[in-house]
């Protein structure tokens, strides 16, 4: 089922990671092999030709790049955190979002890694290892540098303990149904799917559920100025319904919905007033169904509260 992906003719992107390596020396060394072109969206995105296999390519072997397709690559960058932030990855492994969090922000400030799943903090750690980023032990030592992985449930993770009162920003992109993923959208050509439909939804309720939790926790962090909340589904239950049922909180906490890519083709559904500043990527143009939320706080609550 898989030759039939409706993806197939998309192009490949991979995000250079630029820990390890510039944007331009990548391109370089790929345009030996390969016909590359820069994305014109995200600075550090590279565009191949459909089909390409990278696999096993030396750089993907050696963290320079990573293989990591566009939507993904626009949640960091829509957070786009400064050098010397404070920032959390809320639901982290394996762990893309996190170095691409640490290559914006030029190995400059801290970075908190928090995963639930014990089995996927391997993969984080290895993600992080192979992006070149350093990894703290203890969330005491040296606070000028890079990722300190808790396995932790960001639930309980208490907004008012000082080890989190300078966090800046958030990069929520909890579990999801995935159904903006090509694998997920293959699902109905499986033979098992019909009986499963009362099922789906109750998943997809409960899903919905922690989305909101968790999105209703990061907005009460005390520093926090800026979170990004992603998922790679297609619903409007897990995305634009959990924008919705949160944001007269967030407004209260003094935030507004932004627009995080004012050119950008593919909006939210338009369920509620500010709906055109969600972002979404359509899975037949896009290649994949992401959809971005980005929450700021105004800038007349910020100066108030200095
Ligand atoms: N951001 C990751 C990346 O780009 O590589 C992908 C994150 S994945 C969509 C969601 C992750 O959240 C899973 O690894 C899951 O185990 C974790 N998770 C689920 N509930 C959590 C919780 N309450 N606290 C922390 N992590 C959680």
């Amino acid at each position: 089922a898989l030759n039939q992906l409706p993806d197939v003719s998309l192009p490949r992107y991979v995000r250079v990671n630029t820990l390890k390596l510039d944007v331009d020396s990548a391109l370089l060394e790929l345009k030996e092999k390969y016909s590359v072109e820069k994305d014109d969206l995200l600075p550090d995105l590279l565009i191949l030709p459909p089909g390409t296999d990278l696999h096993d390519h030396p750089l993907v072997n050696n963290g320079s790049i990573f293989m990591q397709g566009k939507a993904s690559s626009m949640v960091a960058p829509a957070l786009n955190p400064e050098p010397g932030w404070e920032v959390i990855d809320a639901c982290a492994a394996p762990g893309n979002k996190t170095v691409h969090l640490a290559a914006l922000m030029k190995r400059k400030g801290r970075i908190i890694a928090c995963e639930l799943n014990k089995q996927r903090i391997k993969r984080l750690k290895e993600t992080i290892k192979l992006s070149g980023a350093s990894m703290l032990q203890s969330l005491k030592l040296n606070p000028s540098s890079d990722i300190h992985v808790l396995n932790e449930d960001f639930l309980n993770i208490d907004p008012k303990a000082p080890s989190y009162s300078k966090v800046k920003a958030i990069l929520l992109d909890p579990s999801c149904s995935g159904s903006g993923t090509a694998a997920s959208r293959l699902d109905h050509l499986l033979p098992s799917k019909a009986a499963g439909q009362d099922t789906d939804m109750e998943r997809l309720n409960k899903l919905a559920a922690f989305q909101r939790k968790a999105l209703q926790h990061a907005l009460s962090f005390p520093a926090v100025e800026k979170i990004v909340y992603s998922t790679c589904s297609i619903n409007q239950i897990e995305n634009e319904d959990v924008i919705k049922s949160v944001l007269p909180i967030a407004e209260s906490h003094g935030f507004e919905l932004v627009n995080p890519f004012a050119e950008w083709h593919c909006r939210g559904l338009p369920v509620f007033k500010g709906s055109e500043n969600l972002v979404r990527t359509d899975p037949a143009a896009d290649g994949e169904g992401f959809f971005i939320a980005l929450f700021a706080k105004k800038k007349n609550v910020q100066k108030k509260k200095k």
